[in-house]
């Protein structure tokens, strides 16, 4: 089943949900941690995870999957090995061998930067983008801009938790590419 575009999958994911571990005033005061660990935890809760955002798109309609480092790997990693689909990683400074390009954005509690090789996509290669949570958003723009940077199309883009409140999702959907969660935790 395909679930309506740009939507929050909100009605039966509850038992995922309720694996996603709160922790407040991590990493600093005022917010609100939707700590995955917990659900990674749970092998079962794992793999309804990765198959119901496996559900949530047409296989046909991407050529590669981006992960962003670290949680996003996790997720891509699954789906990649699924959907047998290579894999793109976004990846913090340093780490890549090959030549590369990189891109700095802010987060709900800083700044950061993520690179990925030159060489990862051919142009014209359609991208699905992955992560475990977006927030403020800042993080998946990155990625987005990077990808294309390099020619790829990124029309879509899939986690586990949206925190709707920091309005990330609306900033993919502005900038074309249509993101899917599996749950939304609201008021953060
Ligand atoms: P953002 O760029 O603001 O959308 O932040 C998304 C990235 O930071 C994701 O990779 C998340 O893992 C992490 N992140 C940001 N805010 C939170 C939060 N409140 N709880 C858990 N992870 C977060």
């Amino acid at each position: 089943m395909f679930i309506k575009a740009g939507a929050t999958n909100m009605t039966g994911n509850d038992d995922l949900r309720a694996l996603v571990r709160t922790i407040p005033d991590y990493p600093k005061p005022g917010i609100q941690f939707r700590d995955v660990s917990t659900l990674l935890l749970d092998g079962p809760a794992f793999r309804r995870t990765i198959d119901r955002m496996i559900a949530l798109v047409d296989p046909d309609s991407f050529d590669l999957i981006a992960g962003i480092e670290a949680r996003g790997f996790i997720v891509s990693a699954a789906m990649s090995y699924a959907l047998e689909k290579g894999k793109i990683m976004l990846r913090k400074p340093g780490k890549l061998p090959g030549k590369s390009v990189f891109i700095d954005y802010a987060l709900e509690y800083g700044s950061d930067r993520i690179e990925m090789h030159v060489d990862a996509i051919r142009p014209g290669q359609r991208v699905l983008l992955v992560d475990d949570l977006i927030a403020t958003g800042g993080t998946a723009m990155a990625g987005v801009q990077l990808l294309r940077g390099q020619g790829a199309i990124v029309e879509r883009a899939l986690f586990i938790v949206d925190l709707p409140d920091l309005g990330g999702a609306r900033k993919l959907a502005a900038a074309g590419v249509t993101p899917t969660s599996l749950m939304a935790f609201a008021g953060d």
